[in-house]
């Protein structure tokens, strides 16, 4: 069995990472206790890597990690690497998207999420990155109460649903986060 721990603190991720993930020889396991390192890059590239480094030393185990994010064309890219800390509580994170977002017209409503893995060896080595991505639209109203963040103003038009209308199962073969896990998983399953 190969062990990874996965260095996130968020369990939506970490629950759609085991769905995601169909091999039977590839377990996920969580970091036990308080996993909160200081997510400082300049890049989800470079925050990835931190948070995996960081699980892999402090567990002694191969670590993956993510850093993902929605980046709006109308705001320059934002919210990007400041997805998480737009503002201080979901609620308000949305709806300070969709203030910033009332003047866009709706063919300017264009946006996508990406997903940055890193996986480290219990060494704190990187070994591997991937990166995934998903394109939407940001509709002007929530709609739907699956998953999590921003998922229900992120509208799939090839589904016709927002992500938080969509069941598990689409989500999970459409994510920015499936994008990068996929590849991720095949390399772990031919490299360790
Ligand atoms: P991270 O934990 O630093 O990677 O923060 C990522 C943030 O981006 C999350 O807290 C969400 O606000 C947002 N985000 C990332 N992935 C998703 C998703 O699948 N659906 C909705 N929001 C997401």
């Amino acid at each position: 069995m190969k062990k990874i721990v996965i260095g996130t603190s968020n369990p939506h991720k970490l629950t759609e990472m085991n769905s995601i993930n169909t091999f039977s020889d590839i377990c996920f396991e969580t970091v036990k206790g308080e996993f909160d390192p200081d997510e400082n890059g300049k890049t989800f590239l470079e925050n990835a890597i931190i948070k995996a480094k960081a699980g892999a030393v402090l567990t002694g185990e191969y670590c993956l990690a993510d850093d993902s994010g929605l980046c709006v064309d109308f705001l320059g890219g934002q919210p990007g690497l400041m997805s998480a800390r737009y503002e201080t509580t979901r609620e308000k994170r949305i709806q300070k998207l969709l203030n910033e977002m009332s003047s866009a017209p709706k063919d300017k409503r264009n946006a996508h999420f990406i997903c940055t893995m890193a996986l480290c060896s219990p060494k704190g080595e990187v070994l591997h990155t991937t990166q995934g991505r998903v394109d939407g639209v940001i509709i002007e109203e929530l709609k739907g109460l699956n998953g999590f963040g921003y998922d229900p103003v992120f509208f799939i038009p090839e589904y016709n649903q927002t992500m938080a209308e969509m069941s598990e199962e689409d989500k999970n073969k459409i994510s920015h986060r499936a994008n990068a896990l996929k590849p991720m998983l095949e390399w772990i399953e031919a490299n360790l």
